[in-house]
């Protein structure tokens, strides 16, 4: 039990723990992919937005370089020449920043300007210049890097070549950008977070716009070494997105690159993979926060499990133990245990019963090991179980193979819902205890037989002595002396008592053998009876009885009789000299008893004789005091007492005057 307990403890803990932990990942690696991919769709978008715009501000720088490169091959103006100027001025104000347009010569001096005081000056070795110089055929914008204007500007000058009408490169045309141009466009396109970067670089992929750029220190910077520059031009692709180390802050970024054709300028809007990653990270936190909450709940309930299918497996081995130890207890009980189901099939049976009876288990077919004569007893008293309960006495069949007397009691057996279950008994083998008793039955038979017979048969001879002695002195006559006559008077005397003594002994063999078989008597008749058997006595020693209630008993009506006639007979006999006898009679109900009491006022008995008393042929007093007695009456009280189940003694009673018998009958 304990082990199957914490097995599924063990199983189902580490199974949650695991879903949870799979959840978590399967949460973080969806985020990284929504994250990864809302960061490429935004700086893809925002890197759409600046193309756009720098396009747009390009093609129509372009579109007024073109412009003042066709009216110059149209005006052929001289240097300087006013119209000139004036229609260059014209056209550069269209533009929300004032424009400075210039048309420099092949060898670098400026021909016209919008800004007069330029004309004639030589711009040195501007870049543009040295790049349609190395390449005249280019027809293309130039756009160049962040250089110090001469009057002193930071601007970034953007170029196309004027050509005559047979395409011969004429001179250069030429306008300088200022910031505000680049701040235009890169306005509100920084994507919305903290390390957004946005970049235009010029063909030579230096930075000519970033924003941020705190103090410009990015502004002409060349991009062209950074693998993120040199990845995207070696996939060939107008669009790239890439991850890699940023070319201004060396920091690793996602960028979104494009190219702006056919102008070569190329966009880059980037943010830094650290910030993208945050995000997953808030939430993979989030989810390692929720896993450990499920995996401390977890095994706190799996402690809590645990603890508590101990606590029940601890129980249950304690029940399983209680019971074990009382199966032992009832197997080895040292009587025999059975029991029953209500249709009185034997269903189980101890060990004390088995080894008695030699069967293997239980017995379908118990009645088998009843001995026949008793079967019908059994069946009786087991029909009787359901009232209460029932015990009775018979012999079952022993292992050896002889039958031995058992006494069964048997009860219903109450059932969990106070119902009746079945029926469980005991046996108890009396065998030795019944053979004994037999004996004892027989041998008190047998003696009580030879009292009998040997009283009875004594008699005979007595009575032929009484006889020889009344013709001795009828013979002798006056002829005897005096001496002669006390003799003869001594024998007669003799002769007389030991009659009594054999009488009163045939009379104490009689009780049980010879009384009245037991019916239900009222013991108020009874003492009636016994008193009308004392009337003379009664009426000589003045004697007054008082009788309380007495009750009906099932007992023997003479040995009743007896009884009392006996103890009213001793409280006359034995009353103190000159005070008339009083004697109450009495019964209490005590349980299943009856307590009886006749009362005396007589000379009493000393408490060292209340015991002997009541043995046969013992007397306290002399063979005349009293009236005389021959020691039995008491014997006889007590021996019908014991037959009918009860007990006799005597007390002094409580004001030290006089005898009280006792003696108690069953209900
Ligand atoms: P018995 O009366 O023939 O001597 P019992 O067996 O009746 O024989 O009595 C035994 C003895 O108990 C008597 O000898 C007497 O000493 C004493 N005894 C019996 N009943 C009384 C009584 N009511 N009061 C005093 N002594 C008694």
């Amino acid at each position: 039990m304990k082990a199957r307990s914490e097995n599924s403890v063990s199983l189902w803990a580490p199974l949650i723990i695991a879903v949870a932990t799979a959840l978590v990942a399967w949460d973080v690696i969806r985020d990284w992919a929504e994250v990864k991919d809302q960061a490429e769709q935004q700086l893809n978008a925002m890197a759409r937005v600046v193309e756009s715009r720098a396009s747009q501000v390009f093609f129509s720088i372009d579109g007024l370089l073109t412009e003042v490169a066709d009216e110059l091959d149209a005006q052929q103006p001289k240097p300087g020449d006013a119209a000139f100027h004036k229609f260059m001025q014209a056209r550069s104000k269209g533009y929300a920043t004032a424009l400075t347009v210039t048309v420099v010569s092949l060898d670098g001096t400026i021909l016209h300007s919008t800004q007069a005081q330029l004309v004639g000056k030589n711009v040195g070795n501007r870049s543009y210049l040295t790049h349609f110089q190395q390449q005249p055929d280019d027809n293309q914008l130039y756009v160049g890097e962040p250089t110090a204007a001469l009057l002193g500007r930071k601007v970034v000058f953007t170029a196309r070549m004027a050509r005559a009408a047979d395409g011969t490169p004429k001179a250069l045309v030429v306008s300088a950008l200022p910031p505000a141009i680049f701040t235009s466009i890169l306005d509100a396109t920084v994507p919305d977070m903290e390390t957004a970067a946005v970049s235009i670089s010029n063909r030579s992929h230096i930075i000519v716009a970033r924003a941020p750029d705190p103090g410009g220190q990015a502004l002409g910077k060349s991009l062209a070494e950074s693998p993120l520059m040199q990845a995207h031009i070696k996939g060939g692709m107008d669009t790239s997105l890439l991850v890699g180390p940023g070319g201004v802050d060396n920091a690793e970024r996602m960028i979104a690159i494009r190219n702006v054709a056919p102008i070569g300028l190329v966009i880059g809007v980037s943010a830094t993979i650290a910030e993208i990653h945050a995000r997953i990270w808030r939430d993979a936190i989030g989810g390692g926060f929720s896993l450990l909450i499920v995996a401390a709940v977890t095994i706190a309930m799996a402690r809590v499990v645990a603890g508590r299918d101990r606590a029940r497996a601890k129980v249950e081995s304690e029940i399983v133990a209680a019971r074990d130890h009382y199966v032992r207890i009832l197997e080895n009980f040292p009587v025999l245990v059975w029991r029953s189901d209500l249709d009185g099939n034997n269903v189980a049976a101890n060990r004390t019963w088995r080894d008695f009876t030699g069967s293997p288990g239980t017995i379908p077919d118990w009645s088998r090991d009843i001995h026949p004569d008793d079967l019908a007893l059994v069946l009786k008293a087991r029909a009787a179980i359901l009232d209460g309960g029932a015990e009775c006495e018979y012999r079952l069949a022993h292992f050896c193979g002889s039958h031995r007397w058992v006494r069964e009691i048997a009860r219903p057996l109450p059932g969990r819902h106070d119902d009746v279950a079945g029926i469980l008994g005991v046996c108890v083998d009396i065998h030795d205890e019944k053979a004994s008793k037999t004996l004892l039955e027989r041998s008190n038979e047998e003696l009580e037989q030879f009292a009998y017979v040997t009283s009875h048969d004594l008699r005979e001879p007595l009575r032929m002595v009484s006889a020889y002695l009344t013709l001795i002195e009828r013979r002798l006559g006056d002829a005897a002396d005096a001496d002669l006559r006390d003799f003869m008077a001594f024998a007669r005397d003799g002769a007389n008592r030991m009659d009594h003594l054999i009488l009163d002994l045939l009379d104490l063999s009689r009780i049980g053998r010879m009384s009245s078989p037991p019916t239900l008597v009222a013991l108020s008749d009874i003492l009636s009876v016994a008193m009308t058997q004392l009337t003379v006595a009664l009426a000589d020693s003045g004697a007054v009885i008082c009788v309380g209630d007495l009750p009906e008993l099932v007992s023997s009506e003479t040995d009743m009789v007896r009884l009392f006639q006996n103890l009213i007979a001793n409280a006359v006999k034995y009353a103190r000299p000159d005070v008339p006898p009083r004697i109450a009679i009495d019964a209490i109900r005590k349980g299943d008893l009856w307590e009886f009491s006749v009362t005396d006022n007589g000379i009493g008995i000393d408490p060292q004789y209340h015991d002997r008393i009541f043995r046969i042929f013992q007397r306290l007093h002399g063979r005349e005091s009293h009236g005389g007695g021959s020691g039995i009456g008491l014997a006889v009280c007590r021996k019908i007492v014991e037959g009918h189940n009860g007990r006799i003694w005597v007390e002094t009673p409580p004001d030290g005057i006089g005898s009280a018998f006792h003696f108690t009958l069953p209900v």
